[in-house]
């Protein structure tokens, strides 16, 4: 469910057609729409009408300080795995009172931020990470609310680079071992653990994986509370896959939010939600110009002005992104195959292979469907390319919310040593 289409022959973000922002911001560049931004918080938030929900959406997916105020003015809170998201996430006006840092490498520095702040909860991922935790509390005089990721050893069906339940994956800790921390969490000074946590993958598009790791996480919570441990929160993660393409069917956020309030309801759970693709994945696309054909001997190459340093997923997971021109083709428009590549000088920067699209003449404008999460976050400005601007659309208006840096800001923080630059 996403506000992009065609209207008058012209592709459309709510009421904004898309080649005057590519006219008026240059391509490429990204555009969110905040009502699909909206729509798929509301819907969450819907199937927990009965019970207490935390909303803590994913910063690492799209965390612009634009995209982060307008999920902020839904009552969501935000999952954090650094101290620049806490801070992005408290800018944006994100309470702290509704932020959970997640991630398996925090930072004493990190910790003592958060602490100050007076988030509302880490999820722990290891035994070292717990002790020190309680230790910076110590010594800032304050308590850590705190669950432990654990690591429910169960296969996602995702692409292998963004599955995190596995026993072999980097994070939680090992599920044969959270009791024995939870004990030990008990006994350190600083720390108070209130909920059991788990994240198991992304793009997880089969909702009985996840019932399976919930089911596992509550009857875990509920042996905690036997222990004598006083577990209120039940935090699921995030991970529900969105649809790329054509055939693409993942479970609709409605039915995953209505299995989550299934399994945990009953017991006075808090629970908690980290979604992050759901909502922002299809609120963004990435517009870009063709800007020349070019012919090998057994293909045809489309290169355009977006490149990996702009959209990596296709690099990076080979995922797919549809690709559509802004301008509506007509009926029997011809079509032709194309590998869609970017202007970077490496061989990874491709888009797509073997892409039939109505045929495209230098000039002309696309979009890059479902691009909004782990889009521009990912941006780099590899080959001394301008970060990739981005434009917010709320109904008739758009407005930049991060503009095209300058040549002297991508320049301005380094420096030439002067024994360069006085002459010998
Ligand atoms: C990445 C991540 C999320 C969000 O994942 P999505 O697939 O974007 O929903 C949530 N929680 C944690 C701990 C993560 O690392």
């Amino acid at each position: 469910m996403h506000h992009f289409s065609y209207s008058g022959g012209h592709l459309h973000c709510e009421g904004v057609n898309l080649e005057t922002v590519a006219a008026e911001v240059g391509t490429p560049c990204y555009v969110y729409s905040s009502a699909t931004l909206v729509r798929h918080a509301q819907v969450i938030a819907d199937a927990f009408r009965r019970q207490s929900v935390l909303i803590a959406y994913s910063v690492k997916a799209n965390g612009n300080l634009a995209v982060l105020a307008t999920l902020a003015a839904q009552g969501c809170g935000a999952d954090v795995v650094s101290g620049g998201e806490l801070l992005r996430a408290r800018k944006a006006g994100i309470p702290a009172s509704k932020i959970v840092f997640s991630g398996v490498g925090k930072t004493a520095a990190e910790m003592g931020l958060a602490l100050e702040q007076g988030i509302h909860q880490f999820n722990v991922e290891s035994a070292g990470e717990l002790r020190l935790l309680s230790e910076v509390a110590v010594r800032l005089g304050r308590e850590a609310p705190i669950a432990l990721r654990v690591n429910p050893d169960v296969a996602a069906g995702g692409h292998p680079n963004i599955s995190t339940g596995k026993s072999g994956d980097k994070f939680g800790v090992p599920w044969g071992e959270a009791e024995a921390l939870y004990a030990e969490a008990a006994r350190l000074p600083g720390i108070r653990a209130v909920g059991v946590d788990v994240h198991i993958g992304s793009q997880i598009g089969d909702l009985g994986p996840m019932r399976t790791a919930f089911e596992k996480v509550v009857a875990l919570a509920l042996r905690l509370r036997g222990q004598g441990h006083d577990i209120r929160r039940i935090d699921v993660g995030g991970g529900l896959g969105i649809p790329y393409k054509e055939g693409d069917a993942p479970a609709p956020p409605s039915a995953y939010a209505e299995m989550i309030a299934e399994v945990t309801a009953g017991h006075g759970f808090e629970v908690i939600l980290e979604p992050g693709r759901v909502i922002a994945g299809n609120a963004g696309v990435l517009l870009a110009t063709a800007l020349y054909e070019k012919q090998a001997p057994d293909r045809t190459f489309l290169i355009l002005d977006a490149g990996m340093n702009d959209l990596i997923r296709p690099a990076l997971y080979g995922a797919h992104h549809d690709i559509i021109p802004l301008v509506e083709p007509r009926p029997g428009q011809a079509m032709k195959t194309y590998d869609v590549v970017g202007p970077i000088c490496e061989s990874t920067d491709k888009f797509a292979a073997a892409r039939e699209l109505p045929e495209v003449h230098g000039g002309d404008r696309l979009a890059f469907m479902s691009a909004g999460a782990y889009g521009a976050v990912l941006s780099s400005a590899y080959n001394a390319r301008p970060l990739v601007p981005e434009v917010l659309v709320d109904g008739d208006r758009y407005e930049i919310v991060r503009r095209r840096p300058t040549f002297e800001e991508m320049t301005g923080l380094e420096r030439v040593p002067e024994w360069l630059t006085t002459a010998a």
